[in-house]
């Protein structure tokens, strides 16, 4: 890969930031300076710039905070998605999201170029639990939490697990709802079996992973190195 490039891959700068630096002799490989930003580079290499070195990363984990009005895909030729709100996209070439959130959904959305942990936390075996805010247009009845806690039969004869909703005891059109799989329209179908409509939903945590309280809608951020680990 170019120096350039793989610079701008591991966040150092822009390209033109990188152009600058290398023409400020501030980069070197294996301790020779470079000279050109095309001049080729692999993982293997020992690229310092001013001195400091630049450890390769080959994988990137960005937590994005979905808003509506986006669909998760990678691309579509007519609606907006959840990649093209992430400014680095052209640089990882497979960052892909980590399941899928309706279009109205919004809130928690692991995006990565991992690909074996995007299937490792989509694995069926691994029932890794996702925990959203719902919000219904009436009042959710208590038996609701106990036929979920048993786990129901969707309307197309669809078993699904057990799911704890734990329902806001002040305003009871309101929960905070876990499942432990990722059928489609998972948590609207559930509320449709006892004709509760979902006005709301936000996921909040996925595994172990919270969604950052300070991230607005449309936001994203890398992960740190605790939340990566927290994840595998
Ligand atoms: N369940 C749903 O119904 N929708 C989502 O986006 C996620 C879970």
């Amino acid at each position: 890969m170019r120096i350039d490039k793989y610079l701008a891959n591991m966040n150092v700068g822009s390209r033109k930031e990188v152009h600058n630096l290398i023409k400020a002799k501030k980069v070197t490989i294996n301790e020779k300076l470079v000279k050109q930003a095309k001049q080729q580079v692999t993982e293997n290499d020992m690229v310092k710039v001013d001195n400091q070195t630049i450890t390769y990363q080959q994988f990137h984990y960005f937590m994005l905070n979905k808003p509506t009005g986006v669909i998760t895909a990678t691309e579509d030729p007519q609606q907006k998605t959840v990649l093209d709100l992430i400014a680095s996209k052209d640089r990882y070439p497979d960052l892909a999201p980590v399941g899928r959130l309706d279009k109205d959904t919004t809130g928690l959305l692991l995006i990565t170029n991992d690909g074996q942990l995007n299937h490792n936390l989509l694995s069926p075996k691994k029932h890794v639990a996702k925990t959203y805010f719902v919000e219904l247009d009436q009042e959710i009845a208590n038996e609701v939490d106990s036929a979920f806690a048993k786990g129901v039969a969707l309307a197309d004869g669809t078993q699904v697990g057990s799911a704890q909703l734990i329902i806001d005891k002040s305003n009871k059109k309101q929960g905070l709802i876990t499942i432990h799989e990722g059928k489609f329209h998972q948590i609207k179908r559930m509320f449709g079996l006892f004709d509760l409509g979902v006005v709301k939903l936000k996921r909040i945590k996925m595994g172990n992973l919270s969604l950052d309280e300070n991230l607005p809608q449309g936001k994203y951020r890398e992960l740190t190195e605790a939340e990566i680990s927290a994840l595998k």
